[in-house]
């Protein structure tokens, strides 16, 4: 049904041109048929109204005697036969011509009546002409009838070279869409045109779908991966605290370990769907005016005593006036994950700064840390899902933190940039627009 769709659809289109161009040939036939009549009657009625001047003449100068001798003269000679005769008066008709052979109703006549009342008619039969228009309606019919062959083998012809393109894509994307593989590519004709564009496009949007897919499958991997680690714990322990003798203080401390864990699969569902709402635009944000320094303000002290006993110096700058509009509880969890990271990842002795300030009519809020930085082939990567740098895997973490940072604050129309190189420590900048 499908395959044969492109088939109907050449047909249909090879018809319309088969029959825009016969309307079109057949016109052009009439007008020439009709041009080829007229102009033959044309010049029939031009050789009557001459040779009835003649003969008026003749008639004039010498009466009928004269007048038949240049018409027997006339007829012995000429090539064309016509009918002449003479009505003396009214009273006496005389044919002066061969009387015989003539059809009256094929007959076209032109009289003259001279000065002394006589009638001079001069006749020529219509039959030549007929028959020649006849021959030549013949051959009119034969050219029409040439005329639609060609148009209907040309019009199917020139779809069928059209539409081999589109076929060809249709036939890519039945391929696509039978064996679900989105790395098969339409080739390029090479040609430059309107097809070769669409097929460009056409590839182009493969080439995305095959991004999100694997970008997909990959994500759902991850989480997967991601999850058994947990749950496996969390089986383990049960089953070790079965497994031992009844003990109420093991199964209690078993038990504190299945909530740890239970906790930790939580917060990464938990966080995983607040990515996808974010990204999807389907999270809640209650928007209000959030000055940015306040919310520096209590992700510091947050991060205070956890910087302190690491040895690590966490100072912040923030400017007052900066205002955005934005959920305060998204923006805070925005400014805790990057300060977390920061002190997370700078060894002891390191800094930890941040600062607020306004930049044209955005507001920036940048962390900046003297930590390791990130290696080169790895910063595409860290907003990721679940993605974890290779020497981070020590430190505790879900690899959550920046696709959230990423999924909220584009949620709220801004950005976030990165700045890092190994050993020279990482800067990560948000910025978002001013109320
Ligand atoms: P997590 O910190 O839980 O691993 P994130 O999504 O917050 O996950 O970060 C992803 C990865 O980016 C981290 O595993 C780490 O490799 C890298 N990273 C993030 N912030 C920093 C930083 N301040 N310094 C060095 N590396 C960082």
């Amino acid at each position: 049904m499908t395959e044969s769709r492109p088939l109907v659809f050449g047909l249909r289109l090879a018809l319309w041109y088969a029959t825009l161009f016969v309307c079109g040939s057949i016109a052009i036939v009439l007008v020439t048929y009709y041009l080829t009549a007229t102009s033959l009657a044309q010049r029939d009625q031009q050789i009557i109204k001459g040779k009835l001047g003649d003969y008026a003449a003749a008639y004039v100068r010498g009466g009928i005697r004269v007048l038949a001798a240049t018409v027997r003269a006339e007829q012995q000679a000429a090539p064309e036969r016509l009918f002449v005769r003479v009505v003396d008066r009214g009273v006496e008709s005389l044919v002066l011509s061969n009387p015989e052979g003539w059809d009256p109703s094929k007959l076209e006549i032109a009289s003259a009546r001279l000065a002394d009342g006589t009638l001079v008619q001069v006749g020529k039969s219509t039959e030549a002409r007929d028959d020649l228009l006849a021959r030549f309606r013949a051959a009119l019919g034969l050219v029409t009838l040439l005329i639609v062959v060609i148009a209907l083998t040309g019009g199917w012809l020139a779809t069928q070279s059209a539409l081999a393109p589109i076929r060809r894509l249709t036939f890519a994307v039945q391929r696509i869409i039978r064996t679900g593989r989105t790395d098969a590519r339409v080739p390029l004709e090479g040609t430059g045109d309107a097809m070769d564009q669409l097929t460009a496009l056409f590839n182009t949007m493969l080439d995305k779908i095959e991004g999100l897919v694997t970008a997909m499958r990959g994500a759902l991997d991850n989480v997967s991966h991601d999850l058994r680690t947990p749950l496996t714990r969390l089986r383990g322990t049960a089953e070790m605290a079965l497994a031992s003798p009844p003990d109420i203080e093991r199964y209690r401390d078993a038990l504190a370990d299945c909530v740890e864990e239970s906790d930790r699969v939580l917060v990464m569902l938990n966080t995983l769907m607040d990515i996808s709402e974010a990204e999807s635009g389907t999270m809640q944000l209650r928007r209000e005016a959030v000055s940015l320094a306040e919310v520096v303000q209590r992700a510091v002290d947050l991060y205070h005593d956890v910087a302190d006993a690491k040895g690590v110096t966490l100072a912040a700058d923030a400017a007052d006036d900066i205002v955005v509009t934005a959920d305060r509880t998204r923006l805070e969890q925005v400014a805790a994950n990057l300060i977390d990271n920061a002190v997370k990842y700078t060894p002891p002795g390191g800094r930890v700064d941040v600062e607020v300030r306004r930049a044209g009519d955005s507001a920036l809020l940048r962390v900046r840390d003297t930590g390791p930085g990130i290696p080169p082939d790895e910063l595409p990567r860290i907003f990721d899902r679940l993605f974890r740098g290779d020497q981070s895997r020590a430190e505790r973490g879900l690899g959550l933190g920046l696709s959230l940072v990423k999924a909220v604050v584009e949620a709220h129309g801004g950005a976030v940039d990165v700045i890092s190189e190994p050993g020279r420590g990482s800067t990560f900048t948000v910025s978002l627009p001013l109320a």
